[in-house]
């Protein structure tokens, strides 16, 4: 057989730290790699994968909507399009009424941060340390992490970060050139970090009293992540814009921005070629109908809650917090990670890293309960032959 990582190696730019396997097909919670070694998979592609590998509605949805329409920029209307958008101002927070679809998280932040100078006329923005939004350059200077932004300075000016969960910090900062305050719910690659209930109200708050576009990234958490539809609705936050992606699609790339009344923008100030395809629209139709009809939503929470309960017991000396809220959950080590994810892969266990010492799981919301137990038992014994 070809060295398939020779040739990746060669011809692909070096920008992944790869993790020395060929992955080559999956299905439910499972993946393979090409020598038939299976692995459970609590990355799901980066939290793509909330309805696990090859869904057969999202083959379906994907198969049928290709024999019909590919594509079809938004200069026409389109029925799969139109249902979508009735479908997702639907399910999320009552304060959001009008959609724009896009292919990715960064492109959601970037429309995000064009829309809230457009429509408060200034042109500030507040986010947070440890946050992370994307690659792109508008989405970068919202990414608080040196390592990201460095190299690729000079940003779009105009981005002020403080701590996250510190209301003060805001009060602070915010002047009246602040058009909007970006944040995630929880901070998933800054390593699984909730922000409070009382925090996002006063963030609100401020937010409706000074005109300032409240911008909330749930590229990671939405679609049943943490144990609710949008975590959104852990703290009854009413964003002004909403910022979707990953899971949003059973696996295929898509992006929505959500948007308040409070957002105002003229035909012309912003678009896509991609944007809103039917294929993409069709297929996250369908991932929706899997979640809901299915109760995904409710079943993350519980085997988060299962997960965590259970894990915690066993009381690690390595670990020094868990930190779970529904399927997303971030164990953080008193040391460096990356060793301990390399030999949970070798157990055939895929998981995520979360900044340097953080393990980060998000596996499919369809885990079972004896994969959750295999999982544990994985990481007792990669974690706990630890002194
Ligand atoms: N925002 C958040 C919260 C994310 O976690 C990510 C990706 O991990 C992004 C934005 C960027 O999304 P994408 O990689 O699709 O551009």
């Amino acid at each position: 057989m070809m060295n398939l990582k020779n040739i990746e190696d060669q011809y692909g730019l070096n920008l992944f730290a790869k993790r020395g396997i060929i992955l080559v097909r999956g299905e439910k919670t499972l993946v393979w790699d090409d020598t038939g070694k299976k692995y459970i998979d609590c990355t799901s592609g980066h939290g793509v994968a909330g309805i696990g590998h090859a869904n057969p509605a999202v083959v379906d949805a994907l198969t049928e909507q290709a024999k019909t329409l590919i594509t079809c920029t938004g200069s026409f209307y389109n029925p799969v399009r139109a249902q979508l958008m009735e479908k997702l101002i639907s399910i999320s927070p009552s304060s959001l009424s009008k959609v724009f679809l896009c292919n990715s998280g960064t492109e959601s932040v970037e429309a995000a941060l064009k829309f809230a100078r457009l429509s408060s006329g200034k042109k500030e923005f507040i986010t947070a340390m440890r946050g992370f939004h994307g690659r792109t350059m508008g989405a970068l200077s919202a990414t608080y992490n040196p390592k990201y932004r460095t190299d690729f300075e000079p940003l779009v000016p105009g981005f002020h970060f403080v701590p996250f969960n510190n209301y003060d910090a805001i009060l602070k900062t915010v002047n009246n050139n602040t058009a909007g305050i970006l944040l995630e719910v929880i901070q998933g690659e800054g390593g699984v970090h909730s922000g409070t209930r009382e925090y996002f109200s006063q963030v609100q708050k401020l937010c409706n009293e000074r005109n300032i576009i409240l911008i909330i990234d749930e590229v990671q958490t939405g679609f049943g992540r943490t144990g609710k539809l949008f975590a959104c609705e852990h703290f009854d936050i009413q964003p002004d814009i909403l910022c979707l992606s990953k899971a949003i699609a059973g696996g295929f790339p898509m992006g929505a921005v959500l948007c308040s009344e409070k957002v105002k923008i003229s035909t012309g100030k912003h678009g896509t070629t991609f944007g809103g395809n039917p294929l993409a629209c069709a297929v996250s139709l369908a991932t929706l109908d899997v979640i809901l009809k299915n109760n995904l939503v409710q079943e993350s929470e519980e085997k988060g809650k299962y997960f965590s309960d259970k894990f915690v017991k066993y009381d690690l000396k390595i670990v020094r917090e868990v930190r779970q809220i529904g399927l997303m959950i971030g164990i953080e080590l008193k040391e460096k990670s990356q060793k301990y994810i390399n030999d949970l892969q070798n157990e055939g266990i895929l998981v995520l890293a979360a900044g340097q010492s953080v393990i980060r799981l998000l596996p499919p919301l369809i885990i079972s309960y004896e994969e959750i137990d295999i999982v544990i038992d994985n990481l007792v014994s990669v974690l706990g032959a630890q002194k």
